[in-house]
């Protein structure tokens, strides 16, 4: 393996499938050690893990619920244990439950808070403190912010509060060179969106962006790969959004 491969470290949440697992498998490419986080879903972390690994990547699985402060905290230990410092952090974690405000139980509120703004608040106050200089943190928002469907209410304001952290945080970093920026994807075919959606609706939001497709994680992971490398160091407190020209 050449010396310099993986010299740099990347924690991925929520990689075991979906954007995270491409985001994973780019960044590898682009020469990082990963750690691929999941919750629940050890069998796919495991498995893209190994894949990693033969590749000639430093890569390790762990288990974290990100809106757990105790479980973020270990993710940083273990990950600074096993592979180094970390380099990037990126925020891909999420959960989407499209419903109307007036149906939400207070349950489901709290479970999209909990994972989406709480799971990023834990990781990048960890982040804060633990990070190198000249690192690279990258949030995950939705395009879905700026279209105001019906039944986004909850889903979009855990992503404004993400929004928020990652343009007051940019500022909070001054002085360590690191740049903090989300991407904002518009649909992409993963299960957080297909799910529990019929095929006349996925093809509807297919038809939304005038490239006229659904967005794949690749597309995305191309665009984590541009901020977490060596062309957006200017790139500073931005929301990039990736959808296709839907918004
Ligand atoms: P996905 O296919 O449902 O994958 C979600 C990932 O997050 C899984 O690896 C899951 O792991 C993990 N996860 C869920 N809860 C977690 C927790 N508490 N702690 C740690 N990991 C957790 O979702 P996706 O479509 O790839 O979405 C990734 C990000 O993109 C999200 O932030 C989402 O809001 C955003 N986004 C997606 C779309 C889209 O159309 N797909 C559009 C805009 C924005 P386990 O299986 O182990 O739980």
């Amino acid at each position: 393996m050449n010396m310099l491969k993986n010299a740099q470290i990347a924690i991925v949440t929520g990689a075991s499938r979906g954007i995270g697992a491409a985001v994973a498998r780019r960044l590898a490419k682009d020469g990082f050690a990963v750690a691929v986080n999941y919750a629940s879903s050890s069998n796919e972390a495991d498995a893209l893990v190994a894949e990693l690994t033969a590749a000639g990547t430093r890569a390790i699985a762990i288990k974290a619920d990100v809106s757990n402060a105790d479980d973020v905290r270990r993710m940083f230990e273990v990950t600074e244990q096993q592979l180094g410092k970390i380099d990037v952090l990126v925020n891909n974690a999420g959960v989407l439950k499209p419903m109307p405000l007036a149906d939400t139980s207070d349950a489901l509120y709290d479970h999209n808070f909990d994972i989406n703004v709480r799971g990023t608040f834990n990781t990048l106050r960890e982040a804060a403190a633990r990070m190198n200089d000249g690192g690279r943190v990258v949030n995950f928002s939705s395009t879905t912010l700026g279209l105001n469907m019906p039944g986004y209410a909850i889903y979009n304001a855990t992503k404004a509060a993400v929004e928020a952290f990652t343009h007051v945080f940019a500022k909070e970093l001054r002085g360590r060179k690191i740049t903090v920026n989300a991407v904002a994807p518009g649909p992409v075919a993963t299960a957080l969106f297909l799910d529990g959606k019929t095929d006349e609706q996925i093809q509807t939001f297919a038809n939304m962006p005038p490239l006229q497709r659904l967005g794949q994680p690749d597309d995305i992971a191309s665009v984590v790969s541009f901020l977490t490398g060596p062309d957006a160091g200017w790139v500073n407190g931005q929301v990039l959004r990736a959808n296709g020209g839907v918004a």
